[in-house]
């Protein structure tokens, strides 16, 4: 709960999905030694593990492999302290385990997602006939990008929503004593906390968001923070869903006509390619991983991105629901936090620390590689070819946030410019020679080469000006 500044909500969900896992166990007539918050001694893993091994004296620690590097270290060290051995078991929640992915890996000078992706569609067998991919095509991306009109997204089904019960809500009494000063709230806690709850929030995307999902996958718009995605990433890394379950009934939708394969190949792809590609990297590079700062960024996280107090209108959408709810959907996450924090220059380590506290489904596994790597192209290129640098007219084209905001995307300069707009050719300015000779970066420096040289001074200014805000925290 400390060791980043965890929102108030990803602790209560934590808690309160362990507790109802304790329960089940005990219920099942299993001894369980389950250290509270709260308890006495020292209040980290290794020290709670160190008292409960000296106590029971095992014969050996079994773990399954953790969601997090430091964790298995601190379980380690605490059992050989001890002098007790331990043994570290495969994770089975996932399709590919780390053995497999290093073997993919070996050999390819460079790793990406389609490729892998595509075996694990071989492998598994999930949309496939005849050794072929369903529909005869590997993936439908191109036709995932769609906005909504000015009326907006069509009828959007209102999510399955899980009222604390009474071990929820002791957990949320709890955190609003002992963490009272942690960013976000508990208003809204509606997540799913056991397995069956998850099963009923998967069958609800299943059955009214998923048709929707493929098309819309990366469309934003004010005030609606779900729109067509299935909010069970948290269900699945709590492992309350298998992801078996989750792919084998994505598919079902498709064989019965309920979903078109565009959406179901869409989401299909993000759990069997996305998630199980993401873990792979982080264990393959993991710890230097962490460390990593390839375009040597070094400006602080702006104060804003804790409260939402920010003049611009997709960052404090953005924001706002991300400390109500502890959700922002992929593309919040990319093309608007990470990507401000991108253009802007943010040291990597601190914008990872803020997307592990902040999300209800944040574990170092998958939230390192997604920030690290394809947000801020901090890895040397790892999990993306390139980086996801855009200007405002990016968010414009995708949501109805520039609507209504004091700036504008199409402007770089004067009062009315979009922050957005002048980082992005302020990025391309700083890294050009850097960028140089990365084929899929040709058009956007071919498009920086037109700028004539007083219009590279302004926006020189206006993004020092603007950094300058920022560090005096002006609402900017
Ligand atoms: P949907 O849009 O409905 O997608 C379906 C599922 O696909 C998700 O539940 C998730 O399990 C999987 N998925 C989709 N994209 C990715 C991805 N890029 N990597 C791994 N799995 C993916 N996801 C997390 O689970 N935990 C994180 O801490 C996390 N941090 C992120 C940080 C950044 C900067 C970015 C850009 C993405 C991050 N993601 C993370 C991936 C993705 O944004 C979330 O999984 C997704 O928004 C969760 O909402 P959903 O369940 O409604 O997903
Ligand atoms: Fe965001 Fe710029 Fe659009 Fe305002 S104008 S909503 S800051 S992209």
């Amino acid at each position: 709960s400390t060791k980043v500044w965890t929102s108030k909500i990803r602790i209560a969900l934590f808690l309160s999905s362990m507790r109802h896992f304790r329960d089940e166990l005990r219920a099942l007539g299993i001894q369980v030694e389950y250290r509270e918050l709260g308890d006495p001694g020292e209040e980290t893993l290794g020290e709670q593990l160190r008292q409960s091994l000296a106590k029971l004296r095992p014969q050996r620690v079994i773990l399954t492999e953790p969601g997090e590097w430091s964790v298995a270290r601190e379980v380690e060290d605490a059992a050989r302290a001890a002098g007790i051995p331990t043994e570290t078991r495969v994770d089975r929640h996932f399709l590919c385990n780390r053995e497999e992915f290093a073997a993919h890996a070996q050999g390819r000078k460079q790793l990406r997602m389609e490729f892998f992706y595509r075996e694990m569609r071989q492998r598994t067998g999930y949309l496939m006939e005849d050794a072929k991919p369903v529909g005869g095509r590997w993936n439908f991306d191109e036709e995932n990008r769609k906005s909504f009109d000015r009326s907006g997204p069509p009828q959007v089904w209102p999510v399955r929503k899980f009222l604390p019960d009474a071990v929820t809500q002791a957990v949320i009494d709890l955190v609003e004593r002992r963490f009272a000063k942690h960013p976000g709230s508990l208003a809204d806690f509606d997540w799913p906390v056991t397995p069956e709850q998850a099963r009923e929030a998967l069958e609800d995307f299943l059955t009214h968001r998923l048709p929707y999902f493929g098309r819309y996958q990366d469309a934003m718009w004010q005030n609606e923070p779900w729109l067509f995605h299935s909010r069970i990433s948290t269900a699945l890394n709590l492992k309350l869903l298998d992801p078996r379950d989750v792919l084998a009934g994505a598919e079902a939708a498709y064989r019965s006509g309920q979903a078109d394969l565009a959406s179901v190949e869409g989401f299909i792809r993000q759990i069997l390619g996305w998630r199980e590609y993401v873990r792979g990297i982080y264990w393959l590079y993991m710890p230097e991983y962490l460390e990593r700062n390839g375009m040597g960024a070094q400006e602080p996280l702006p104060a804003f991105y804790w409260t939402g107090d920010t003049e611009m209108r997709c960052l404090s959408d953005a924001l706002t629901q991300t400390l109500r709810y502890g959700y922002a959907h992929h593309i919040q996450r990319l093309m608007v936090t990470g990507l401000f924090s991108l253009l802007l220059g943010v040291h990597p380590r601190l914008l990872h620390e803020w997307y592990l506290a902040v999300y209800v489904d944040a574990v170092e596994w998958v939230e390192l590689p997604n920030t690290l790597g394809m947000t801020q192209y901090a890895d040397g290129g790892v999990m993306a070819s390139k980086p996801y640098v855009a200007s405002g007219k990016y968010i414009q084209r995708m949501s109805n946030y520039c609507t209504g905001c004091r700036y504008d995307p199409a402007q770089s300069t004067g009062p009315k410019a979009c922050p957005f707009t002048t980082l992005y050719w302020d990025y391309l300015l700083r890294y050009e020679r850097e960028l140089t000779g990365n084929p899929r970066m040709t058009m956007q420096l071919r498009n920086l080469s037109r700028l004539v040289p007083e219009h590279r001074e302004q926006i020189h200014q206006q993004s020092t000006r603007l950094r300058s805000s920022l560090a005096a925290g002006e609402r900017v």
